[in-house]
């Protein structure tokens, strides 16, 4: 399983995560991305790295539990 999170105070809203995996991210009315599914099917897992890798802010973080 993965779990996926996104540091707030980290993130800076240019939504480059939302474009990436929009089944993911979505910004929030305050500029800041929210996490629609934190453990999403393992289908998502490259785009959920994919992203956490492009976020320029590093606010993205994917975990790997077992
Ligand atoms: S890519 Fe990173 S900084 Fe940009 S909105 Fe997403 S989490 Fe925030």
């Amino acid at each position: 399983m993965i779990r996926v999170a996104v540091d707030a105070v980290l993130c800076e809203g240019n939504g480059r995560c939302a474009a990436t995996a929009p089944e993911l991210f979505v910004l929030g009315d305050d500029d800041k991305s929210r996490v629609m599914n934190a453990t999403p099917p393992e289908t998502l897992r490259e785009k959920a790295l994919l992203a956490a890798r492009l976020c320029p802010r590093q606010a993205i973080t994917v975990t790997v539990e077992t």
